[in-house]
C-alpha cells in the first residue's frame, strides 16, 4: 500500500489543491474537513476516478479532545502517516480596536492551537515508524510582515512559524523535516471579502496566485527529493515580501 498523508482542510481550496497533486504523486491521501462533507467526498470521488486512493476524517482542529481522539483512531486503524499538512485554517478580520475577544480567540484556537492538536497525537507515531517523514505546516505572509486588520492571524501565523522551527529542529535526527509554507495572495474563498483592486497594487506579479501554485510547492516538500530541506519558511505569494 502507498505512503499516506493527512491534509487537514481538505474540503475545498488551497487544501484541496494539495490533496490532488498529492494523489497525482501516488499517496495515499486522507481528506479532512470540518463542515463541506459533499465538498470533501467529491474530492475522495476525483481522486478515486483517476485511480487514487483516498479517504476522509471529519473533526475540529481547534477542539484538542476531538482532533486527538479521531487521529488515535484512525492511526490504530490505517498505521502511522508518512505525511501531514497542516493547512486547515481561518481568518476573522477587523481593526484591532474593534476585534472582539471571540475573533482573537476562535482566530488563535484555529490556527494555532491546531498546530498542537493535529501534530501531537501524530508525531510519536511517525517517529515510531522509523521511516522518513514529512510535516508542512500553512502560515501566511501576514505572519511575516504583518497586515493591518490582521493581529490575531498574523500572531497565529507567526506563532505557526515558530513551532515550526522548533519541531523541525526536534525530529531533524528521525529523519523527519519540517517545514512552513507561507503564501501570499490566493484565489479562494478566503480572500472573498477583501478589496482586490488595492490588494494586487501590493502584489509585483499584479496578479493572485493558484491554489495549484501553492501545491506544487507543498507537494516538493512532502516528497522524498527535499530530505535535505527542514526548518524553513518558503513564501509563494508574487514577489510580495
Ligand atoms: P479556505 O477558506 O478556502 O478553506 C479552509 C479549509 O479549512 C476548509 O477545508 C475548511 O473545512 C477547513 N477548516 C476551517 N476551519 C476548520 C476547523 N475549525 N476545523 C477543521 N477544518 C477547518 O482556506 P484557504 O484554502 O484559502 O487557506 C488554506 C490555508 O492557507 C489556511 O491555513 C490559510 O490561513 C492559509 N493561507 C491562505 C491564503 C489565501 O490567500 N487564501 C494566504 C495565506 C495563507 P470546511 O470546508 O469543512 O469548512
Amino acid at each position: 500500500m502507498s505512503e499516506s498523508v493527512l491534509v487537514t482542510g481538505s474540503s475545498r481550496g488551497i487544501g484541496k489543491a494539495i490533496a490532488l497533486e498529492l494523489s497525482k504523486s501516488g499517496y495515499q491521501v486522507v481528506i479532512h474537513y470540518l463542515a463541506r462533507q459533499e465538498e470533501a467526498e467529491e474530492v475522495i470521488e476525483t481522486i478515486i476516478n483517476y485511480g487514487g486512493e483516498a479517504r476522509s476524517l471529519q473533526f475540529d482542529v481547534s477542539n484538542r479532545e476531538q482532533s486527538k481522539k479521531t487521529l488515535e483512531k484512525d492511526i490504530a486503524q490505517h498505521g502511522a502517516y508518512y505525511g501531514v499538512v497542516c493547512n486547515a485554517g481561518i481568518s476573522s478580520d477587523s481593526a484591532f480596536p474593534a476585534m472582539s475577544g471571540k475573533q482573537w480567540d476562535k482566530v488563535i484556537h484555529t490556527n494555532l492551537d491546531s498546530f498542537y492538536n493535529v501534530l501531537n497525537p501524530i508525531t510519536m507515531p511517525m517517529v515510531r515508524r522509523r521511516k522518513p517523514g514529512r510535516i508542512v505546516t500553512l502560515a501566511s505572509i501576514s505572519g511575516i510582515i504583518g497586515n493591518r486588520g490582521q493581529t490575531n492571524y498574523s500572531a497565529a501565523k507567526a506563532g505557526i512559524i515558530a513551532a515550526t522551527k522548533s519541531l523541525a529542529i526536534e525530529l531533524a535526527k528521525r529523519q523527519i523535516t519540517v517545514n512552513c509554507v507561507a503564501p501570499g495572495i490566493i484565489e479562494t474563498e478566503m480572500i472573498d471579502d477583501l478589496p482586490i483592486d488595492q490588494v494586487l497594487e501590493l502584489i509585483p506579479a499584479r496578479r493572485a496566485g493558484s491554489p495549484e501554485e501553492v501545491a506544487a510547492l507543498v507537494n516538493f516538500l512532502i516528497s522524498p527529493k527535499s530530505s535535505y530541506i527542514t526548518r524553513q519558511v518558503i513564501s509563494v505569494n508574487g514577489g510580495m515580501a
